[in-house]
């Protein structure tokens, strides 16, 4: 336990060194569970944060001395001692008591990929008839779940189901509010009862430790880190989704278990006309928007943006930064948030990668910097950038970064899921590569020849009325095909799917950027030894610079990722291309990943390779519960619909003959549709055999590739001759809500 606190480097407010938003706890802020209904009327910043602990709401409740030790926990990592936890905890008990509160949770993250929580109750009985209320020190510090229901890898026999929870100070502590009920939730890490890390908290911090040592020590080469006391990765995360009526959900299976449409023929408008990014949001999805705001500002989760998105349907929020810890966790309450009130508003979330064929998919871009903990973006180019040598480090660890371990960051993304969306002519291809942007490809370009002596400026945009102001030009276009962008002064990893946690991708950015940046920090102390002149300093950061572009500068593509040139040129470069999730996963074990995740101390051995377990297992099962999902619907829905359809197009014949008429059309449609039936009964019958041909017991790589080789292609062909049939059978007869149907929010 004590390590975790010693290991945390931010603190609850931390984000307020980053962006512009204030927490705002106010005492009087209402209580109501449908906050979106109790707080019309109230200000904006008075709802911000009103269910968090914050250091603002700790100022106010804790003793002055302790308010400061705990700070100091919480900034400089000083183990907390048991009477500070118990009036901490005492003092939270009785915020959240007058808050409404009844029960408390440590909430964790296991490798589910969801949140996990036990409620206990506050109360406890005075022996009298009456009840007190308690909740201890050691109650907030320390948990103990039972593990063995989450998963592990093979990391602990069942019998050995000591689990442990220990509060993770850096993540403020808030209330959920859910179907009237108010829990106090205490965010932690979760352990093996040796000590190994079972969720994506424990190697995010870890990862957060390591960026930061690496960082501090570039800082100290370039005399910028006076006043500093740590880095923080900071990361903000748009989150795509699609909305459905409610009812649509229910009506169909597929939706229901699998979060995704195993079938569904194309609608006649799709997205063509391009008509739905950036439009007017409709009626009914703005006031789901506006609660789920309001619900997630309570929460002290600083939404910032919303829109349209580019399928219909679908939909985005984007927060504003924090560091990646909190970023993280704030996420996870985003997903949930989402879901649960779109419930409210008879409406279903779907956060799936690929709900839809043919339509776009839904990512969760992961934009990531460094900053220091005063406020420094490392970064930010600013304005003379050949100049700015700091930045051009930082820039250049990315670059090598993401040029060696590519593979890692494409297997950070790898699911099931996310392979319908990768590669497909919508999202980044399954590729990694940097997109720059014209001024830093100019500038990486100087540096390649030994130095940069100039920068592009993007000069002003004359929109040629009087009356419309000029506006200055960004020096670079946009460029929405790259999988991992320079965006102006952060970047954005694009790959994300929509449904995971940030956790695990962050933690891999984070880790290969700090082998980077101690690559490089070594280097120029062996270089420059104890003291430097600041020439000497330019020189050699120009060396290293020059050095590092011309060895990973193949990892740099400013161009169309969607093309196939693109993908022939790749190769070419020798850049990895691991088009689906099973070839991605199998690379953490690679020794070179292992090595990495342990000289960081981010992952050991066994760490990673329970993860590559636990991801593979997580592909079979999905699509294990997919390949069941669409054989019950084929066989009793879609199927019975289509003989239902066959019967109807026999007694047309039937009745045609009987009345003289010429039957032959009517013959000819008959057997057309006989021959769409029998195409759905074999399609059936090979998904059948491909399930129970399924015996992999125990060996999760032969499995995992039986089900990518078998069992998709397999499901494949049964969609596309359900499909067929969709576009054959009365409107009437068709059990299932239609693409048209479903993708007409409004
Ligand atoms: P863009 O339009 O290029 O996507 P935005 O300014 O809209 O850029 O930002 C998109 C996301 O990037 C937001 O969630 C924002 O908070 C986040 N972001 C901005 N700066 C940083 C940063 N320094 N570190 C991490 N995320 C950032
Ligand atoms: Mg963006």
């Amino acid at each position: 336990m004590s390590t975790l606190i010693k290991m945390s480097n931010g603190h609850p407010s931390s984000y307020s060194h980053f962006g512009n938003q204030q927490q705002q706890v106010r005492g009087d802020a209402r209580l109501d569970e449908h906050s979106g209904q109790a707080d019309r009327g109230e200000r904006m910043e008075q709802i911000f944060g009103a269910d968090v602990f914050s250091e603002r709401v700790m100022q106010q409740r804790l003793p002055k001395d302790v308010f400061k030790r705990m700070q100091l926990t919480i900034q400089h990592g000083e183990p907390l001692d048991a009477d500070l936890a118990d009036i901490v905890a005492s003092a939270m008990k009785e915020w959240s008591l007058d808050r409404g509160a009844t029960h408390y949770t440590h909430w964790f993250q296991p490798l589910t990929g969801l949140t996990a929580e036990k409620h206990d109750s506050f109360i406890a009985p005075d022996g009298r008839g009456g009840a007190i209320t308690e909740f201890s020190g050691t109650a907030l510090v320390q948990g103990e779940p039972d593990a063995s229901s989450f998963p592990s890898g093979g990391l602990r026999a069942t019998f050995e189901a000591r689990g442990y929870t220990a509060w993770d100070c850096t993540s403020p502590v808030f209330i959920n509010r859910n179907g009237g009920s108010a829990t106090l939730c205490i965010p932690t890490a979760f352990v093996s009862w040796t000590g190994v890390a079972l969720d994506t908290k424990v190697p995010l911090l870890r990862s957060m430790e390591a960026v930061s040592d690496q960082a501090m020590r570039v800082l100290r080469i370039f005399g910028t880190a006076t006043g500093v006391t740590r880095v923080m990765a900071t990361a903000g995360c748009e989150q795509e989704y699609f909305l459905i009526d409610r009812a649509h959900y229910f009506a169909r299976e597929d939706l229901l278990s699998c979060d995704r449409t195993l079938f569904g023929a194309k609608p006649p408008k799709g997205q063509q006309l391009e008509d739905h990014y950036f439009g007017s949001i409709p009626t009914r999805v703005i006031a789901f928007m506006g609660e789920s705001e309001r619900e997630l500002y309570r929460l002290g989760v600083p939404l910032k943006t919303r829109h349209n998105e580019v399928a219909p349907g679908q939909f985005e929020f984007a927060p504003i930064f924090e560091t990646a810890n909190v970023a993280s966790d704030h996420q996870m309450l985003v997903m949930e948030t989402l879901r649960r009130v779109a419930a409210r508003h008879n409406l279903a979330c779907i956060l799936h990668e690929k709900p839809f064929k043919g339509i776009n998919g839904s990512g969760k871009h992961l934009n990531w910097s460094m900053s220091t903990n005063t406020g420094v973006n490392l970064l930010d180019p600013r304005d003379d950038t050949h100049s700015n040598m700091q930045f051009l480090v930082f820039l250049c660890a990315v670059i090598r970064a993401v040029d060696m371990h590519a593979d890692l960051l494409r297997a950070s993304v790898a699911s099931a899921a996310n392979d319908h969306r990768l590669g497909a002519n919508e999202a980044p291809p399954a590729i990694i590569s940097i997109y720059l942007g014209d001024m830093l490809t100019n500038i990486v370009e100087q540096l390649e020849k030994g130095g940069a002596k100039s920068t592009i400026k993007g000069g002003k945009l004359d929109l040629g009325a009087s009356t419309l102001p000029q506006i200055p030009r960004h020096t670079g276009d946009r460029n929405r095909t790259s999988p991992f962008a320079f965006t102006g002064n952060k970047f954005e990893f694009r790959a994300v799917g929509s449904s995971q946690s940030v956790g695990w991708p962050a933690t891999v950015l984070n880790t290969i950027v700090s082998d980077s940046l101690d690559y490089c920090a070594t280097r120029l102390e062996k270089e420059l030894g104890e003291k430097f002149t600041e020439a000497k300093l330019q020189s050699a950061v120009r060396g290293m610079l020059q050095e590092l572009v011309k060895k990973h500068k193949r990892v740099l593509f400013d161009g169309d990722g969607y093309t196939k040139d693109w993908h022939a040129e790749a190769a070419k470069r020798g850049l990895p291309n691991l088009t689906e999730s099973v070839a991605a996963l199998s690379v953490l074990k690679v020794k070179k990943n292992v090595d990495l995740f342990k000289r960081f101390n981010v992952l050991t051995k066994q760490e990673v390779e329970s993860r590559e377990h636990i991801f593979l297992e997580k592909y079979v099962k999905q699509v294990l519960i997919e390949a069941e999902t669409a054989l019950v619907m084929g066989r009793t829905q879609i199927l019975p619909a289509a003989l239902r359809q066959q019967i109807e197009l026999a007694e047309v014949v039937a009745v045609t003959r009987a009345a003289d008429a010429d039957e032959s059309e009517a013959r000819t449609a008959l057997d057309d549709f006989i021959g769409l039936v029998n195409n759905l009964r074999n399609a059936i019958k090979t998904l059948e055999e491909a399930t129970t041909a399924d015996e992999h017991e125990g060996e999760i790589h032969s499995h995992a590739e039986h089900v990518r080789d078998d069992i998709r292609p397999a499901m494949n062909a049964l969609r596309d001759a359900a499909d067929a049939v969709e576009m054959s059978v009365a409107a009437d007869l068709w059990p299932l809500p239609t693409y048209r149907a479903m993708l007409s929010i409004r």
